[in-house]
């Protein structure tokens, strides 16, 4: 199990990690979310040993990793821009890890070829890499990852550069791959769809602190800060009395004069801002009477055009308390 305690790591004095506590279970798959610049790959980095830290520890299964140089951590890393050896072939970026241990060709060349076919690049031992998309690329960096059978294997937005049916197929596959590793994974990433269709447990991170840890499906339904739910696209507001944090579809939007009976009570009057489409529903926003602007979500097509009056009304089911 890595365990991290009060990590804390500066840059000429200014911390990127202010305090940060982290543990990853054997089989667990953890993912680190946050915004650019909170302080993922610095954390990366420096469980990997590749970065110093100022204060606090990090330990595997009890032992403290102080003294314990990189290359002898037994942790595996995909760098965000896979980092490949662009002059060897891929059969030589996979093997690499290997190579340094001392381990005999066959036996590299074996490993390889199952590496290669676990990630779906059955054939390309031989292919230069620079003549690979950028999918195949990152699936090469995922197979040179994963050679040295790594206790722990870390991966920097493995998704990253990816187009989205892309992502889609890959988001099966590295799922399937942990399972059957049984191995702690931990990876960071800013983007939200990819951490929780990766994750068992969410590690929210904003300028080198912990905002919220706790399983994914609870960091989803119940964001702990006002910074989480918006950065997991809920509406935060107070428009309905005390600080809440409610999904776009936790609301409805009824343009004043379009429904029989009168606005249902605990609405607010709001004015329509614009509207936009999403992948499979549109979105109108909305501005109540304090200036705050809101997202709604509309399934018909019939929207209502900027400047319409109207009131909001929220399904209390659909809203999380948040900390004032
Ligand atoms: P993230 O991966 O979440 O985008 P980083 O760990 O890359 O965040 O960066 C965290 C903060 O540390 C940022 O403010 C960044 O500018 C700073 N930083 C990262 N690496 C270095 C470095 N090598 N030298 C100086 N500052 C750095």
């Amino acid at each position: 199990m890595l365990e991290v305690a009060g990590l804390v790591v500066r840059y000429d004095r200014v911390p990127a990690l202010d305090g940060v506590d982290l543990r990853v279970g054997d089989g667990e798959v953890v993912c680190v979310l946050g915004p650019s610049g909170g302080g993922k790959s610095t954390l990366l980095r420096t469980v990997a040993g590749l970065e110093a830290p100022a204060e606090g520890a990090i330990a595997w299964d009890g032992r403290d990793l102080r003294d314990v140089p990189p290359h002898l951590r037994r942790f595996g890393l995909m760098f965000q821009d896979h980092a490949l050896f662009p002059h060897r072939d891929v059969a030589g970026n996979v093997g690499f890890g290997l190579r340094m241990q001392g381990i005999d060709a066959p036996t590299i060349r074996a490993r390889t070829d199952e590496l290669l076919t676990l990630v779906g690049l059955p054939g390309f031992a031989d292919r230069p890499v620079r003549s690979l998309s950028g999918g195949e690329q990152q699936r090469v960096a995922l197979a040179r990852a994963l050679a040295p059978n790594p206790r722990l294997l870390m991966l920097d937005e493995p998704l990253g550069a990816l187009d989205r049916a892309l992502r889609e197929r890959l988001v099966d596959e590295l799922r399937a791959i942990f399972l059957r590793r049984e191995r702690a994974v931990l990876l960071v990433t800013h983007d939200h769809e990819e951490a929780f269709a990766l994750a068992d447990r969410v590690v929210v991170l904003r300028d080198g602190r912990v905002e919220q840890d706790a399983d994914a499906a609870t960091v989803w339904a119940r964001p702990a800060t006002a910074f989480v739910a918006g950065f997991l696209g809920y509406n935060v507001t107070t428009a309905f009395g005390s600080q809440i944090a409610v999904r776009p579809e936790g609301l409805t939007l009824t343009p004043d004069g379009s429904a029989p009976t009168d606005a249902p009570a605990g609405a607010v009057a709001v004015t329509v801002v614009d509207r936009t489409f999403r992948r499979d529903h549109f979105r109108v926003r909305v501005r109540t009477a304090a200036g705050e602007v809101l997202d709604v979500a509309f399934r018909e097509p019939d929207l209502p055009a900027a400047g319409t009056p109207g009131h909001l009304a929220l399904d209390p089911a659909a809203a999380v308390p948040l900390p004032a």
